[in-house]
């Protein structure tokens, strides 16, 4: 493949596991100098004219919850890639070997690009220009990681021992309670732990707690290995009239938290 070129091929709505396999392909670039930056208006509105990026090495790579993190000498680049970003690394993405590859990326839908010394290439492809790049990002405004999600993270992310009646799927989607979890994951993670994504998550049980808390780090360990946040069990299933693959009971497809949620009504209580 020539360097800088755009073969890639480009998987939708990333959630941590998406993001996580970014920074693992961009891992080659630590200790390379950043020499030059070619940047979209909208996705990289912060950044001012020269960008201060330009001549600082890359020291590290790190995310937390959906947000990448570029560490440089005395700045850190916060990517988010939002519905339909995606990080290429020499027009290479880290799904290229995957089952599902349905999006073909384009060479018009580059929002970025960091010309390195050693002559490689990252690039931000997003065909709806909704991914954001921000210089030192507040990280504290996101909640604990999800993969490192106790009983106690998980407790709290619920707002357990409160009178509120937000589900608990929304709460499960609020980055600022608990980071990196989206629409697949979450659906996932309810089903496999038979909790009803609709229920009032305040009032969960100390034991559900406990076993949601289990079932996230089962569910993020599982799906990392099989390739992404779409090789959940229930994702052949997310359609109208998609029967439950455990008991065969027809899903139940509703909004919560403003996403299109499928639960089985049987098994999860
Ligand atoms: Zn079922």
């Amino acid at each position: 493949m020539v360097r800088g070129s755009f073969t890639g091929t480009i998987r939708t709505m990333p959630e941590l596991l998406e993001v996580e396999a970014y920074r693992q392909l961009l891992l080659p670039t630590i200790g390379a100098r950043i020499l030059r930056v070619e940047a979209d208006n909208l996705v990289c509105g912060g950044l001012p004219g020269r960008c201060p990026a330009e001549g600082q090495h890359i020291v590290g790579l790190r995310r937390k919850g959906k947000l990448l993190l570029i560490d440089l000498a005395d700045l850190v680049v916060g990517l988010h890639a939002r519905m339909t970003g995606s990080v290429l690394l020499d027009g290479t993405s880290a799904f290229d070997k995957l089952r599902y590859a349905p999006k073909v990326s384009n060479e018009s839908f580059i929002r970025l690009r960091v010309h390195l010394d050693d002559g490689s290439v990252i690039a931000l492809h997003d065909p709806r220009r909704l991914a954001r790049v921000i210089l030192d990002p507040d990280e504290d405004r996101l909640g604990p990681d999800a993969t490192t999600a106790t009983a106690a993270i998980v407790e709290r992310a619920l707002a357990i021992g409160t009178q509120s009646e937000v589900a608990l799927k929304t709460r499960l989607l609020d980055q600022s309670r608990l980071s990196g979890l989206g629409n697949l994951l979450v659906d996932e993670i309810c089903f496999q732990a038979r909790l009803d994504p609709a229920r009032a998550a305040a009032r969960l049980l100390r034991v559900e707690i406990e076993a949601l808390a289990e079932q996230i780090g089962i569910t993020l360990q599982e799906l990392g290995a099989r390739g992404g946040s779409d090789r959940g069990t229930l994702q052949d299933a997310r359609h109208r009239g998609g029967c439950c693959p455990n008991c065969g009971a027809l899903l139940t497809r509703s909004t919560i938290g403003g996403r299109t949620t499928y639960a089985c009504r049987v098994e999860q209580q």
